[in-house]
Protein backbone atom coordinates (compact mmCIF):
# COMPACT_ATOMS: atom_id res chain seq x y z
CA UNK A 1 0.00 0.00 0.00
CA UNK A 2 1.49 3.98 -0.78
CA UNK A 3 2.60 5.69 1.86
CA UNK A 4 2.18 9.45 2.55
CA UNK A 5 6.15 9.48 2.88
CA UNK A 6 6.23 7.47 -0.95
CA UNK A 7 4.87 10.54 -2.53
CA UNK A 8 7.26 13.09 -2.47
CA UNK A 9 5.12 15.61 -0.81
CA UNK A 10 7.07 18.63 0.99
CA UNK A 11 8.02 18.27 3.99
CA UNK A 12 5.75 21.04 6.06
CA UNK A 13 2.68 19.69 3.98
CA UNK A 14 3.91 16.04 5.21
CA UNK A 15 3.72 17.49 8.94
CA UNK A 16 0.61 19.28 8.24
CA UNK A 17 -0.65 15.66 7.15
CA UNK A 18 0.56 13.65 10.08
CA UNK A 19 -1.06 16.29 12.21
CA UNK A 20 -4.26 15.82 10.65
CA UNK A 21 -4.05 11.87 12.04
CA UNK A 22 -4.03 10.39 8.19
CA UNK A 23 -2.24 7.39 7.89
CA UNK A 24 -2.19 6.54 4.65
CA UNK A 25 -2.82 7.86 1.18
CA UNK A 26 -6.89 7.29 -0.24
CA UNK A 27 -7.03 5.66 -3.70
CA UNK A 28 -7.71 9.28 -5.09
CA UNK A 29 -4.51 10.20 -3.41
CA UNK A 30 -2.36 7.64 -3.99
CA UNK A 31 -3.77 7.71 -7.91
CA UNK A 32 -3.96 12.02 -8.30
CA UNK A 33 -0.67 13.10 -6.55
CA UNK A 34 2.48 11.62 -8.05
CA UNK A 35 1.30 12.70 -11.68
CA UNK A 36 -0.02 16.32 -10.05
CA UNK A 37 3.47 16.48 -8.39
CA UNK A 38 4.87 15.70 -11.91
CA UNK A 39 3.42 18.41 -13.42
CA UNK A 40 0.94 16.48 -15.61
CA UNK A 41 -3.05 17.36 -16.15
CA UNK A 42 -4.94 14.92 -13.97
CA UNK A 43 -8.62 13.72 -14.77
CA UNK A 44 -9.98 12.32 -11.29
CA UNK A 45 -13.22 10.55 -11.28
CA UNK A 46 -14.25 10.40 -7.70
CA UNK A 47 -17.04 11.57 -5.50
CA UNK A 48 -16.79 13.54 -2.19
CA UNK A 49 -15.38 11.66 1.31
CA UNK A 50 -12.99 9.79 -1.31
CA UNK A 51 -10.30 12.26 0.24
CA UNK A 52 -10.16 14.33 -3.48
CA UNK A 53 -10.35 17.41 -2.20
CA UNK A 54 -6.62 16.69 -0.49
CA UNK A 55 -5.69 14.82 -4.10
CA UNK A 56 -5.63 18.33 -5.67
CA UNK A 57 -4.77 20.25 -2.45
CA UNK A 58 -1.50 18.69 -1.12
CA UNK A 59 0.50 18.72 -4.31
CA UNK A 60 -0.34 21.98 -5.30
CA UNK A 61 0.73 23.15 -1.86
CA UNK A 62 4.53 21.11 -2.53
CA UNK A 63 4.04 22.83 -5.46
CA UNK A 64 3.76 26.49 -4.73
CA UNK A 65 6.07 26.17 -1.84
CA UNK A 66 8.29 28.31 -3.76
CA UNK A 67 7.92 31.21 -5.44
CA UNK A 68 5.86 34.44 -4.58
CA UNK A 69 2.79 35.66 -5.73
CA UNK A 70 2.11 38.86 -7.54
CA UNK A 71 -0.34 42.21 -6.96
CA UNK A 72 -3.25 40.75 -8.44
CA UNK A 73 -2.33 37.75 -10.07
CA UNK A 74 -2.84 34.63 -8.17
CA UNK A 75 -0.49 31.63 -8.94
CA UNK A 76 -3.30 29.20 -8.65
CA UNK A 77 -6.99 28.86 -8.95
CA UNK A 78 -9.70 26.17 -7.29
CA UNK A 79 -13.01 26.69 -9.04
CA UNK A 80 -16.03 25.02 -6.73
CA UNK A 81 -19.32 25.37 -7.86
CA UNK A 82 -20.69 26.73 -4.35
CA UNK A 83 -19.73 29.04 -1.86
CA UNK A 84 -20.03 26.08 0.66
CA UNK A 85 -18.07 24.33 -1.23
CA UNK A 86 -15.37 26.83 -1.83
CA UNK A 87 -15.56 27.69 2.07
CA UNK A 88 -14.68 23.72 2.87
CA UNK A 89 -11.94 23.57 0.09
CA UNK A 90 -10.58 27.01 1.81
CA UNK A 91 -10.62 25.08 5.12
CA UNK A 92 -8.65 22.13 3.57
CA UNK A 93 -6.13 24.72 2.20
CA UNK A 94 -5.85 26.49 5.92
CA UNK A 95 -5.05 23.12 7.54
CA UNK A 96 -2.75 21.74 4.85
CA UNK A 97 -0.69 24.69 4.66
CA UNK A 98 -0.35 25.79 8.21
CA UNK A 99 3.71 25.25 8.27
CA UNK A 100 3.30 27.15 4.73
CA UNK A 101 3.93 30.94 4.37
CA UNK A 102 0.88 31.04 1.65
CA UNK A 103 -1.56 33.30 1.22
CA UNK A 104 -5.26 32.44 -0.34
CA UNK A 105 -8.70 34.32 -1.42
CA UNK A 106 -11.86 33.32 -1.46
CA UNK A 107 -14.24 34.80 -4.00
CA UNK A 108 -17.56 33.75 -3.03
CA UNK A 109 -21.04 35.40 -3.37
CA UNK A 110 -22.52 37.09 -0.09
CA UNK A 111 -18.81 38.57 0.47
CA UNK A 112 -18.14 42.53 -0.16
CA UNK A 113 -16.19 43.27 -3.07
CA UNK A 114 -14.08 45.60 -1.76
CA UNK A 115 -12.87 43.39 1.09
CA UNK A 116 -12.12 40.59 -1.52
CA UNK A 117 -9.90 43.36 -3.38
CA UNK A 118 -8.15 43.89 -0.83
CA UNK A 119 -6.94 40.88 -0.56
CA UNK A 120 -6.12 40.09 -4.05
CA UNK A 121 -4.75 43.37 -4.33
CA UNK A 122 -1.83 42.08 -1.88
CA UNK A 123 -1.00 38.92 -3.85
CA UNK A 124 -2.64 35.48 -3.31
CA UNK A 125 -0.98 31.93 -4.27
CA UNK A 126 -4.36 30.19 -3.70
CA UNK A 127 -7.42 31.74 -4.98
CA UNK A 128 -10.66 29.93 -4.33
CA UNK A 129 -13.69 30.84 -5.75
CA UNK A 130 -17.32 30.15 -7.65
CA UNK A 131 -17.30 30.58 -11.14
CA UNK A 132 -19.56 34.06 -10.99
CA UNK A 133 -17.86 35.57 -8.64
CA UNK A 134 -14.30 35.10 -9.86
CA UNK A 135 -15.55 36.36 -13.34
CA UNK A 136 -17.43 39.68 -12.02
CA UNK A 137 -13.68 40.47 -9.76
CA UNK A 138 -12.27 39.83 -13.79
CA UNK A 139 -14.93 42.05 -15.38
CA UNK A 140 -14.16 45.11 -12.67
CA UNK A 141 -10.45 44.57 -14.10
CA UNK A 142 -9.10 43.94 -10.39
CA UNK A 143 -7.84 40.19 -11.41
CA UNK A 144 -5.33 39.01 -13.92
CA UNK A 145 -5.18 35.11 -14.67
CA UNK A 146 -2.13 35.61 -16.66
CA UNK A 147 -0.15 33.96 -13.84
CA UNK A 148 -2.02 30.96 -12.87
CA UNK A 149 0.14 27.86 -12.77
CA UNK A 150 -2.16 25.36 -11.52
CA UNK A 151 -5.70 25.87 -12.06
CA UNK A 152 -8.82 22.87 -10.46
CA UNK A 153 -11.83 22.24 -11.27
CA UNK A 154 -13.99 20.76 -8.02
CA UNK A 155 -17.66 18.76 -9.13
CA UNK A 156 -17.59 19.42 -12.69
CA UNK A 157 -20.71 17.83 -12.94
CA UNK A 158 -22.33 19.65 -10.42
CA UNK A 159 -21.48 22.60 -12.50
CA UNK A 160 -22.83 21.00 -15.20
CA UNK A 161 -26.13 20.85 -13.41
CA UNK A 162 -25.85 23.89 -12.03
CA UNK A 163 -25.40 25.72 -15.75
CA UNK A 164 -21.63 26.95 -15.14
CA UNK A 165 -19.73 25.35 -17.73
CA UNK A 166 -20.50 28.15 -20.29
CA UNK A 167 -18.30 30.34 -17.66
CA UNK A 168 -15.70 27.40 -16.82
CA UNK A 169 -14.93 27.48 -20.89
CA UNK A 170 -14.58 31.39 -20.62
CA UNK A 171 -12.62 31.20 -17.53
CA UNK A 172 -10.15 28.20 -19.05
CA UNK A 173 -9.43 30.79 -21.63
CA UNK A 174 -8.34 33.34 -19.69
CA UNK A 175 -5.73 31.46 -17.74
CA UNK A 176 -2.56 30.72 -19.82
CA UNK A 177 -2.19 27.82 -22.50
CA UNK A 178 0.57 26.28 -20.24
CA UNK A 179 -1.04 26.35 -16.63
CA UNK A 180 -1.73 22.94 -15.34
CA UNK A 181 -5.09 21.45 -14.73
CA UNK A 182 -6.55 19.11 -12.05
CA UNK A 183 -10.22 18.39 -12.97
CA UNK A 184 -12.58 16.76 -10.61
CA UNK A 185 -15.89 15.08 -11.23
CA UNK A 186 -17.98 12.45 -9.75
CA UNK A 187 -19.75 11.44 -13.32
CA UNK A 188 -18.25 11.89 -16.96
CA UNK A 189 -21.40 13.09 -18.73
CA UNK A 190 -21.04 13.86 -22.45
CA UNK A 191 -20.78 17.18 -21.86
CA UNK A 192 -17.96 16.92 -19.94
CA UNK A 193 -16.24 14.47 -21.62
CA UNK A 194 -16.11 17.40 -24.20
CA UNK A 195 -14.71 20.00 -21.88
CA UNK A 196 -11.84 17.83 -20.58
CA UNK A 197 -10.94 16.99 -24.29
CA UNK A 198 -10.64 20.38 -25.16
CA UNK A 199 -8.84 21.90 -22.17
CA UNK A 200 -6.86 19.23 -20.76
CA UNK A 201 -3.43 18.11 -21.69
CA UNK A 202 -3.12 14.29 -21.77
CA UNK A 203 -4.15 13.68 -18.33
CA UNK A 204 -3.68 11.27 -15.48
CA UNK A 205 -7.33 9.89 -15.41
CA UNK A 206 -7.68 8.26 -12.17
CA UNK A 207 -11.14 6.76 -11.09
CA UNK A 208 -11.90 5.94 -7.68
CA UNK A 209 -14.84 3.42 -7.32
CA UNK A 210 -18.27 4.76 -7.94
CA UNK A 211 -19.30 3.80 -4.63
CA UNK A 212 -17.13 5.47 -1.49
CA UNK A 213 -15.51 3.26 0.88
CA UNK A 214 -16.84 5.28 3.20
CA UNK A 215 -20.97 4.22 2.35
CA UNK A 216 -19.94 0.65 3.15
CA UNK A 217 -20.01 1.88 7.08
CA UNK A 218 -23.68 3.06 6.34
CA UNK A 219 -26.72 1.36 7.25
CA UNK A 220 -29.28 1.91 5.02
CA UNK A 221 -33.24 1.70 4.69
CA UNK A 222 -36.22 2.74 3.06
CA UNK A 223 -39.42 3.70 4.44
CA UNK A 224 -42.22 2.94 2.02
CA UNK A 225 -44.68 5.45 2.80
CA UNK A 226 -48.13 6.35 1.20
CA UNK A 227 -50.28 8.81 2.48
CA UNK A 228 -53.79 8.77 3.30
CA UNK A 229 -54.59 11.76 1.25
CA UNK A 230 -52.53 13.02 -1.59
CA UNK A 231 -53.50 16.40 0.33
CA UNK A 232 -52.15 15.40 3.62
CA UNK A 233 -48.68 13.67 2.11
CA UNK A 234 -46.78 16.58 3.16
CA UNK A 235 -47.92 16.63 6.82
CA UNK A 236 -47.81 13.23 7.25
CA UNK A 237 -44.67 12.52 6.18
CA UNK A 238 -43.25 14.88 8.46
CA UNK A 239 -44.75 12.88 10.97
CA UNK A 240 -43.29 9.95 9.36
CA UNK A 241 -39.83 11.88 9.77
CA UNK A 242 -40.41 13.09 13.66
CA UNK A 243 -41.64 9.31 14.16
CA UNK A 244 -38.21 7.82 13.02
CA UNK A 245 -35.91 10.74 14.41
CA UNK A 246 -37.53 9.33 17.80
CA UNK A 247 -36.99 5.86 17.45
CA UNK A 248 -33.31 6.58 16.38
CA UNK A 249 -33.34 8.65 20.06
CA UNK A 250 -29.89 9.29 21.40
CA UNK A 251 -28.19 6.88 18.71
CA UNK A 252 -29.10 10.26 16.46
CA UNK A 253 -26.61 12.38 17.40
CA UNK A 254 -27.01 15.35 14.52
CA UNK A 255 -28.09 14.72 11.22
CA UNK A 256 -28.86 16.24 7.80
CA UNK A 257 -32.14 16.18 6.47
CA UNK A 258 -32.48 16.40 2.33
CA UNK A 259 -35.62 18.00 1.15
CA UNK A 260 -35.83 18.24 -3.00
CA UNK A 261 -37.03 21.54 -2.69
CA UNK A 262 -36.12 24.74 -1.01
CA UNK A 263 -39.49 25.90 0.28
CA UNK A 264 -40.23 21.91 1.79
CA UNK A 265 -36.87 23.05 3.49
CA UNK A 266 -37.74 25.45 5.21
CA UNK A 267 -41.45 24.03 5.59
CA UNK A 268 -39.75 20.89 7.21
CA UNK A 269 -37.33 22.89 9.64
CA UNK A 270 -39.93 25.14 10.44
CA UNK A 271 -42.16 21.83 11.51
CA UNK A 272 -39.59 20.22 13.38
CA UNK A 273 -38.69 23.22 15.70
CA UNK A 274 -42.59 23.85 16.55
CA UNK A 275 -42.27 20.41 17.57
CA UNK A 276 -39.16 21.11 19.59
CA UNK A 277 -36.60 19.46 18.22
CA UNK A 278 -33.45 21.35 17.33
CA UNK A 279 -33.14 21.99 13.53
CA UNK A 280 -32.67 24.59 10.78
CA UNK A 281 -32.67 24.95 6.85
CA UNK A 282 -29.88 25.80 4.49
CA UNK A 283 -30.69 26.36 0.77
CA UNK A 284 -29.22 28.78 -1.49
CA UNK A 285 -31.85 31.53 -1.08
CA UNK A 286 -30.80 32.18 2.58
CA UNK A 287 -28.25 34.96 2.60
CA UNK A 288 -24.43 33.82 3.46
CA UNK A 289 -24.43 35.31 6.58
CA UNK A 290 -27.43 33.27 7.80
CA UNK A 291 -26.08 30.13 5.52
CA UNK A 292 -22.39 30.29 7.66
CA UNK A 293 -24.28 30.82 10.72
CA UNK A 294 -26.22 27.74 10.48
CA UNK A 295 -23.10 25.98 9.08
CA UNK A 296 -20.97 26.76 11.71
CA UNK A 297 -23.77 25.60 14.29
CA UNK A 298 -24.10 22.38 12.99
CA UNK A 299 -20.39 21.88 12.39
CA UNK A 300 -20.04 22.94 16.02
CA UNK A 301 -22.17 20.65 17.59
CA UNK A 302 -24.91 23.24 18.55
CA UNK A 303 -27.38 22.29 16.20
CA UNK A 304 -28.46 18.84 16.09
CA UNK A 305 -30.78 18.87 12.73
CA UNK A 306 -29.73 20.48 9.30
CA UNK A 307 -32.52 20.85 7.00
CA UNK A 308 -31.01 20.87 3.58
CA UNK A 309 -30.94 21.36 -0.22
CA UNK A 310 -28.82 19.20 -1.94
CA UNK A 311 -26.75 22.00 -3.52
CA UNK A 312 -26.61 23.60 0.09
CA UNK A 313 -25.27 20.62 1.44
CA UNK A 314 -22.90 19.36 -1.35
CA UNK A 315 -19.37 19.26 0.07
CA UNK A 316 -20.72 19.57 3.28
CA UNK A 317 -17.64 17.92 5.42
CA UNK A 318 -18.79 17.76 9.03
CA UNK A 319 -16.93 14.40 10.27
CA UNK A 320 -19.00 13.07 12.73
CA UNK A 321 -23.07 13.52 11.17
CA UNK A 322 -24.70 10.00 12.95
CA UNK A 323 -27.71 10.21 9.95
CA UNK A 324 -28.63 11.50 6.94
CA UNK A 325 -32.61 11.10 6.24
CA UNK A 326 -33.72 11.37 3.10
CA UNK A 327 -37.38 13.25 3.37
CA UNK A 328 -37.56 12.68 -0.78
CA UNK A 329 -36.07 10.31 -2.72
CA UNK A 330 -33.37 12.68 -4.87
CA UNK A 331 -33.99 13.36 -8.66
CA UNK A 332 -30.63 12.58 -9.42
CA UNK A 333 -29.36 8.96 -8.83
CA UNK A 334 -26.29 9.91 -8.29
CA UNK A 335 -27.69 12.52 -5.41
CA UNK A 336 -28.16 9.69 -3.09
CA UNK A 337 -24.99 8.81 -2.92
CA UNK A 338 -24.22 12.31 -2.55
CA UNK A 339 -26.29 12.85 0.13
CA UNK A 340 -25.70 9.56 2.21
CA UNK A 341 -21.98 10.53 1.97
CA UNK A 342 -22.39 13.17 4.49
CA UNK A 343 -22.48 10.05 7.22
CA UNK A 344 -19.90 7.35 7.34
CA UNK A 345 -17.21 9.91 6.78
CA UNK A 346 -13.73 8.79 7.45
CA UNK A 347 -14.39 4.46 8.34
CA UNK A 348 -17.11 6.00 10.58
CA UNK A 349 -20.54 4.41 11.41
CA UNK A 350 -23.61 5.66 9.78
CA UNK A 351 -26.92 5.39 9.08
CA UNK A 352 -29.19 6.68 6.22
CA UNK A 353 -33.24 6.41 6.21
CA UNK A 354 -34.87 7.53 3.10
CA UNK A 355 -39.06 8.20 2.92
CA UNK A 356 -39.92 6.81 -0.29
CA UNK A 357 -43.68 8.08 -1.40
CA UNK A 358 -45.58 5.95 -4.19
CA UNK A 359 -44.59 7.97 -7.07
CA UNK A 360 -40.78 8.36 -5.98
CA UNK A 361 -40.47 4.64 -6.74
CA UNK A 362 -39.45 4.51 -9.86
CA UNK A 363 -36.75 7.06 -9.01
CA UNK A 364 -35.93 4.77 -6.38
CA UNK A 365 -35.88 1.54 -8.09
CA UNK A 366 -32.81 3.66 -10.02
CA UNK A 367 -31.06 4.88 -6.95
CA UNK A 368 -31.10 0.84 -6.19
CA UNK A 369 -29.75 -0.06 -9.55
CA UNK A 370 -27.35 2.83 -9.18
CA UNK A 371 -25.69 1.34 -5.92
CA UNK A 372 -26.45 -2.22 -6.92
CA UNK A 373 -27.94 -3.14 -3.77
CA UNK A 374 -31.20 -3.31 -2.51
CA UNK A 375 -32.04 -1.39 0.32
CA UNK A 376 -33.54 -2.86 3.03
CA UNK A 377 -37.69 -1.79 3.65
CA UNK A 378 -38.22 -0.64 7.45
CA UNK A 379 -42.09 -0.50 8.29
CA UNK A 380 -43.29 3.00 8.82
CA UNK A 381 -42.96 3.90 12.60
CA UNK A 382 -46.31 5.70 12.05
CA UNK A 383 -49.25 3.42 12.48
CA UNK A 384 -51.59 4.42 9.94
CA UNK A 385 -55.63 3.86 11.14
CA UNK A 386 -57.65 2.67 9.01
CA UNK A 387 -59.97 5.39 7.44
CA UNK A 388 -63.50 5.69 9.17
CA UNK A 389 -66.10 5.27 6.81
CA UNK A 390 -67.35 8.10 5.59
CA UNK A 391 -70.92 9.13 7.16
CA UNK A 392 -74.01 10.17 4.52
CA UNK A 393 -73.42 13.44 3.57
CA UNK A 394 -75.36 16.00 5.20
CA UNK A 395 -73.07 19.07 4.40
CA UNK A 396 -72.52 20.60 0.73
CA UNK A 397 -69.30 19.08 -0.96
CA UNK A 398 -66.17 20.43 -0.54
CA UNK A 399 -64.39 22.64 -2.56
CA UNK A 400 -60.87 21.49 -3.26
CA UNK A 401 -59.09 23.42 -0.96
CA UNK A 402 -55.40 25.21 -1.38
CA UNK A 403 -52.93 22.50 -0.21
CA UNK A 404 -52.00 25.14 2.67
CA UNK A 405 -55.49 24.97 4.16
CA UNK A 406 -55.59 21.11 4.18
CA UNK A 407 -52.24 20.74 5.53
CA UNK A 408 -52.90 22.48 8.28
CA UNK A 409 -56.22 20.95 8.45
CA UNK A 410 -54.40 17.75 8.41
CA UNK A 411 -52.33 18.28 11.56
CA UNK A 412 -52.78 16.99 15.09
CA UNK A 413 -55.18 19.10 16.57
CA UNK A 414 -53.86 18.06 20.17
CA UNK A 415 -51.10 20.44 21.24
CA UNK A 416 -47.28 18.50 21.15
CA UNK A 417 -45.61 18.01 23.70
CA UNK A 418 -42.55 19.92 22.83
CA UNK A 419 -44.46 22.26 20.39
CA UNK A 420 -46.86 23.50 18.15
CA UNK A 421 -48.58 22.70 15.43
CA UNK A 422 -46.81 22.26 11.98
CA UNK A 423 -49.12 24.81 10.32
CA UNK A 424 -46.49 26.37 9.30
CA UNK A 425 -47.76 28.60 6.47
CA UNK A 426 -49.20 31.15 8.85
CA UNK A 427 -52.86 31.70 11.02
CA UNK A 428 -54.12 32.70 7.62
CA UNK A 429 -54.85 29.34 6.86
CA UNK A 430 -58.01 28.86 9.20
CA UNK A 431 -59.54 32.24 7.65
CA UNK A 432 -59.20 30.88 4.11
CA UNK A 433 -60.31 28.10 5.07
CA UNK A 434 -63.37 29.61 6.29
CA UNK A 435 -63.92 31.85 3.37
CA UNK A 436 -63.48 28.66 0.78
CA UNK A 437 -66.13 26.58 2.70
CA UNK A 438 -68.49 29.36 3.27
CA UNK A 439 -68.79 30.27 -0.90
CA UNK A 440 -70.01 26.43 -1.55
CA UNK A 441 -72.00 25.96 1.48
CA UNK A 442 -74.31 27.99 0.32
CA UNK A 443 -75.35 25.45 -2.27
CA UNK A 444 -77.96 23.06 -2.31
CA UNK A 445 -77.16 20.73 -4.90
CA UNK A 446 -74.69 19.50 -2.36
CA UNK A 447 -74.44 15.60 -4.41
CA UNK A 448 -72.13 15.87 -7.32
CA UNK A 449 -72.86 12.82 -9.08
CA UNK A 450 -70.11 10.85 -11.03
CA UNK A 451 -67.36 12.44 -8.27
CA UNK A 452 -67.07 10.53 -5.99
CA UNK A 453 -66.00 12.49 -2.58
CA UNK A 454 -63.23 14.39 -4.33
CA UNK A 455 -64.19 17.62 -6.95
CA UNK A 456 -62.02 19.55 -7.97
CA UNK A 457 -62.45 23.44 -7.32
CA UNK A 458 -62.88 24.79 -11.07
CA UNK A 459 -65.88 22.55 -11.85
CA UNK A 460 -67.16 24.04 -9.03
CA UNK A 461 -66.58 27.42 -9.59
CA UNK A 462 -67.66 27.10 -13.24
CA UNK A 463 -71.01 25.90 -11.68
CA UNK A 464 -71.24 28.54 -9.69
CA UNK A 465 -70.66 31.28 -12.31
CA UNK A 466 -73.00 29.49 -14.33
CA UNK A 467 -75.81 29.72 -11.59
CA UNK A 468 -75.24 33.61 -10.65
CA UNK A 469 -75.61 34.30 -14.49
P1 LIG B 1 -13.27 14.77 0.61
O1 LIG B 1 -13.55 13.62 -0.29
O2 LIG B 1 -12.17 15.63 0.12
O3 LIG B 1 -14.51 15.54 0.91
O4 LIG B 1 -12.70 14.18 2.02
C1 LIG B 1 -13.47 13.39 2.87
C2 LIG B 1 -12.92 13.34 4.29
O5 LIG B 1 -11.80 12.48 4.37
C3 LIG B 1 -12.48 14.66 4.88
O6 LIG B 1 -13.04 14.74 6.18
C4 LIG B 1 -10.99 14.59 4.95
O7 LIG B 1 -10.50 15.33 6.04
C5 LIG B 1 -10.75 13.10 5.13
N1 LIG B 1 -9.49 12.62 4.54
C6 LIG B 1 -8.88 13.04 3.42
N2 LIG B 1 -7.77 12.33 3.17
C7 LIG B 1 -7.67 11.43 4.16
C8 LIG B 1 -6.71 10.39 4.46
N3 LIG B 1 -5.69 10.15 3.69
N4 LIG B 1 -6.93 9.65 5.56
C9 LIG B 1 -7.99 9.87 6.33
N5 LIG B 1 -8.93 10.82 6.11
C10 LIG B 1 -8.77 11.60 5.04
Amino acid sequence: MTKFSDLNLNPKVMKAITEAGYESPTPIQAGAIPSALEGRDVLGIAQTGTGKTASFTLPMLSLLARGRARARMPRSLVLCPTRELAAQVAENFDTYSKHLKLTKALLIGGVSFKEQELIIDKGVDVLIATPGRLLDHFERGKLILSDVKVMVVDEADRMLDMGFIPDIERIFGLTPFTRQTLFFSATMAPEIERITNTFLSNPERVEVARQATASETIEQNVVMFKASRRDREGSEKRRVLRALLDAEGDTCTNAVIFCNRKTDVDICAKSLKKYGYDAAPIHGDLDQSQRTKTLDAFRGGELRLLVASDVAARGLDVPSVSHVFNFDVPGHAEDYVHRIGRTGRAGREGKAITICSPRDEKQFEAVEALIQKEIPRIENPVKVEPRKPRKPKEEAPKAEAKPEVQEAAAEPRKAPAQGGRDDTRGRSNSNTRGRGRGRYDRRDDNQVVGMGDHMPSFIALSFEERRSQ
